[in-house]
């Protein structure tokens, strides 16, 4: 039934994500501590934050795990499935500030089906680490083309990045985009428009 090959060659070298340790929460808490002396930070109000922001960091780098439910494509539905504006929030590895924004993710189905709130819960399981936003799109079609070998896979992803907007040239409100898009999707033609329409370049 599946008759377009899905091709990964693109997403070669691309690194599947950083070597992800044990937390280790009191040296975390240490640490912040002496990053605030060091940034010459002090105050009676500071004297909770370091375990605070150990925490708030620990949390936002813990994917969560999850089951990918696929079925059969009985009926044989064979158009795009689209969930767009998907909202989530990651942090940069090269400033440890966070970025956030929105993900569209279509695939065109071959012989099976993806569970919709799955599709959600992949934004948010790759973008709990630290990412590069190019990394965090490729690693999320990736996983689509993987999970389902559907004919083809589209991935959108529209954030704003703390370390753009909040320091160095403060371009508040740019907005990077970036896209992966393969087998069917990755060759012009009718589904790559209809996945660009659907998702709107706004
Ligand atoms: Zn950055």
């Amino acid at each position: 039934m599946t008759a377009a090959v899905t091709t990964w060659t693109d997403l070669d070298g691309w690194a599947t994500g950083l070597d992800e340790g044990p937390v280790d929460l009191p040296a975390a808490e240490r640490a912040v501590a002496d990053l605030l002396r060091a940034l010459g930070q002090d105050g009676p109000g500071l004297a909770g934050t370091p375990g605070r922001v150990a925490r708030a960091y620990a949390e936002l780098l813990a994917p969560a795990p999850f089951e990918a439910t696929t079925f059969a494509n009985h009926e044989g539905y064979d158009e795009l499935v689209v969930l767009k504006d998907i909202p989530f929030a990651s942090l940069c590895e090269h400033h440890l500030l966070p970025f956030s924004g929105r993900a569209h993710l279509a695939y065109l189905p071959g012989d099976r089906l993806l569970g919709l709130s799955k599709l959600a819960r992949a934004v948010g399981h790759f973008a709990s680490r630290l990412q590069m936003q190019e990394r965090l799109t490729t690693q999320i079609a990736r996983w689509l083309g993987d999970t389902l070998e559907p004919r083809g896979v589209g991935v959108m992803v529209e954030a704003e990045h703390g370390c753009m907007t909040l320091r160095g040239t403060r371009s508040g409100g740019a907005r990077t985009v970036t896209s992966c898009l393969t087998g069917l999707l990755g060759t012009d033609g009718p589904y790559r428009a209809q996945f660009q329409a659907t998702v709107g370049a706004r």
